[in-house]
């Protein structure tokens, strides 16, 4: 077994013991997930969980999301970051899923990706929390951070190249959870601007803490 290999066996094995795996948003169905995720680009998950009840009952369906305008759903979604463009994106979802999906949120990853607003991380996150399909690693910002200083996507830079080094390096069927645990270290202890590096439980396997160990003691 490859020496990276082992250190991400154990880094997510340790981050299983501390963080329960549950996801972040609120949501009953496809539908509803597709729309909270989509809401959540730019903006905390707390504050897409707070609009998203009303705006479930305003538009429950694809069918009624494309029979509204944009403008009347601004008004659900207007504390949101760019409510305009992503209420804008809803509607025209609602009408995508009419026309070309029978109504139903899509269950396949080249079809999720024709979808208004939606890139690799939002279908991921669709496809693995909404049909427990396992076709790649939703990467944001904190999975992003946390992969590059651990070490465990190597020089990979873009999320998509972080995306496809998580994937060689993780079995599949913990695709999904990794995501969601790597997100919630990144929120806890690995935040962007100040690591919390002395209280970490992986600082022993993390790229990051060894480097700055050498500094240390370089310093010394
Ligand atoms: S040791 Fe520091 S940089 Fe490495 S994962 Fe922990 S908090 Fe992040």
């Amino acid at each position: 077994m490859k020496k990276n290999q082992k250190n991400s066996e154990i880094i997510l094995s340790k981050l299983n013991k501390l963080y329960t795996v549950e996801s972040f948003l609120n949501f009953n169905n496809p539908w509803e997930l597709l729309i909270a995720t989509v809401l959540s680009a730019q903006c905390t998950d707390k504050r897409v969980n707070i609009v998203t009840p009303e705006l479930f009952k305003f538009i429950p369906t694809p069918k009624k999301a494309s029979a509204e305008s944009a403008q009347t759903i601004e008004p659900y979604i207007k504390s949101v970051n760019y409510y305009h463009t992503k209420a804008d994106n809803i509607h025209k979802n609602g009408i995508i899923i009419e026309e070309e999906f029978n109504s139903c949120v899509p269950e396949k990853m080249e079809d999720l990706l024709k979808l208004k607003g939606v890139g690799r991380k939002t279908a991921n996150v669709v496809l693995s929390q909404a049909f427990k399909k396992n076709e790649g690693i939703a990467v944001d910002t904190h999975v992003l951070r946390v992969s590059q200083r651990t070490g465990l996507s190597g020089e990979a830079k873009t999320p998509v190249e972080i995306e496809k080094k998580l994937m060689e390096l993780l079995p599949r069927s913990e695709w999904d959870d990794s995501s969601i645990l790597l997100i919630k270290h990144g929120r806890i202890i690995c935040k962007a601007r100040n690591p919390n590096c002395d209280k970490c439980e992986i600082k022993m396997y993390c790229k990051y803490y060894k480097n700055l160990k050498i500094k240390r003691i370089t310093i010394k």
